[in-house]
Parts: C-alpha cells; structure tokens; sequence
C-alpha cells in the first residue's frame, strides 16, 4: 500500500500549506484606530510553510522529488 505521507508536512503530518505574503502593511495609530501609513514590500521570493506547525518548506526541493521537503 502506498503511504500518502510524503505529500503532508513530515513534522506534523498536514496536508495544507500556506504562503506568506512578501508584504506587510505599516501602520500608525490615529483617530482612535491604526491607519495604513504606507505598503513595503520585502525582497525575498514567496515562500511557502506548514499551515499548522509553520515549518517552512523548501519548494524546489519538495517539486524535484515529488514529496514534501523542509527547507533546512
Ligand atoms: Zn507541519
């Protein structure tokens, strides 16, 4: 029987990966509620982590061997 196991996160056993945004937002405090100040964007590549344990997963390697890998 094929084991599934290589297609879900190797710490935790998910199966669901999320993206981080390479964008954050800055906010200020005013009026009573935080207003976006300005948008910055960082330089690195989207990346890509374990929705539950938020290891973070090396995408190239997980496509070249068809299984998920960590990014170490
Ligand atoms: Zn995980």
């Amino acid at each position: 029987m094929m084991s599934e196991n290589k297609f879900k996160c190797p710490v935790c056993n998910s199966r669901y990966f999320l993206t981080r945004p390479n964008r954050y937002d800055i906010l200020e405090f005013l009026d009573g509620k935080y207003k976006i100040v300005t948008s910055e964007f960082t330089n690195d590549e989207d990346r890509i982590f374990c929705r539950e344990c938020g290891s973070e997963i090396d995408e190239r390697a997980s496509m070249e061997n068809k299984r998920v890998i960590l990014q170490y």
